[in-house]
């Protein structure tokens, strides 16, 4: 069985095709990015209108496939911005009708830890999923991946997009505050915000910023510090985790888990309490077509397909909603 999975929660159009083998046939995606400022929704959906057909033409090419060719269409239902959404759903919906195939919805936060597990074999892990606009620690307990800690504001890329935009940077700013963190000499201190098992930003933020505007601290140190701080929240809030599930592994995901320090952080702390870290490609940490398509593939196996006549998006459906019928 072939699947073609559709991603569009947020500033990503993404095609991916996998086999139910696991045999990664195409991974193409096309990402809205600004020079100045942060994602405007209605932009980031007409950049999907514009790019959706040339991003599905090319994953097939890449996978050397027609569309008939193609047995299951995913796509990304949960959660995210609603506009986006509707573009991916539409799409799936077209492509459905069109070669009279079975469709499926899919959340996106569970298809970032299958793909994880499926590709780093690790079994039964601490999610530490660190985003743009999420950022959760899920585990497997009781039928379901529950959170066990989460942002209570701002999802950690959406909190470093916001800072480097204030500094002057466009989207993603994530990656231009770590390139500034590596020549950063000085740490200072910021507030560290961990409330029980969760974390917050809009604090460190502020003070960032009036930080910043005093002019008496270096661009560089501040990126420097502001990753130290908020990357060992993180750590901390997963280590508690697996301690808690009594859990050996930790898997990351989420394009903020491309950065080389938090992922230098999560090893270390695997290692100091006899864990593994487990550590996908990048192309399936960011927002990525293949995870959809794989996870299209896990739920159609158990559950069947959706009604294409009554799906719908839905922005707001957490992780914890999801019965996994598949595990
Ligand atoms: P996602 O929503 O999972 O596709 O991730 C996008 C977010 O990841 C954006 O907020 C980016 O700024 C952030 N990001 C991507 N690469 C890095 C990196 N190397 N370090 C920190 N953040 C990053
Ligand atoms: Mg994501």
């Amino acid at each position: 069985m072939i699947c073609l999975g559709i991603e569009s929660t947020a500033h990503t159009f993404g095609v991916g095709i996998i086999d139910d083998k696991g045999k990664i046939l195409a991974n193409v995606k096309d990402s809205y990015t600004t020079k100045k400022g942060g994602i405007h929704p209605t932009e980031a959906k007409n950049h999907h209108i514009e790019k959706a057909d040339s991003v599905i033409q090319n994953a097939l090419k890449e996978a050397k496939l027609e569309l008939k060719d193609i047995d299951l269409i995913s796509f990304s239902q949960a959660p995210g911005m609603a506009p986006c959404l509707v573009i991916g759903m539409e799409k799936a919906k077209e492509i459905a009708s069109k070669i009279k195939k079975p469709i499926i919805g899919i959340n996106h936060c569970i298809a970032h830890l299958e793909i994880g597990r499926e590709l780093t074999k690790c079994k039964d892990p601490v999610m530490l999923y660190a985003s743009g606009a999420n950022t959760q620690i899920i585990a497997y307990e009781g039928g379901k991946y529950r959170i066990f800690g989460e942002t209570l504001d701002n999802g950690v890329g959406n909190f470093l997009d916001g800072f480097a935009r204030y500094m002057g940077m466009g989207f993603p700013g994530g990656p231009k505050i770590y390139e500034l963190s590596l020549k950063g000499k000085e740490f200072i201190e910021l507030p560290y915000v961990v409330k029980g098992m969760d974390v917050s930003f809009g604090g460190i933020q502020t003070n960032l910023k009036q930080k910043y505007d005093s002019g008496k601290f270096s661009k560089e140190d501040l990126c420097f510090s502001c990753q130290e701080t908020v990357f060992a929240m993180l750590v901390e809030v997963s280590e508690r985790a697996m301690a808690h599930c009594e859990k050996k592994e930790l898997l990351l995901g989420g394009g903020v888990a491309c950065n080389k320090r938090l992922q230098e952080m999560c090893i270390k702390m695997c290692e100091e309490r006899d864990a593994k870290c487990f550590i996908p490609p990048n192309s399936v940490m960011v927002d990525n077509g293949l995870m959809i398509a794989w996870e299209g593939i896990i739920e159609y196996k158990s559950r069947g397909a959706d009604d294409i006549k009554k799906l719908d998006i839905k922005p707001y459906e957490r992780t914890d909603d999801v019965k996994v019928k598949w595990r």
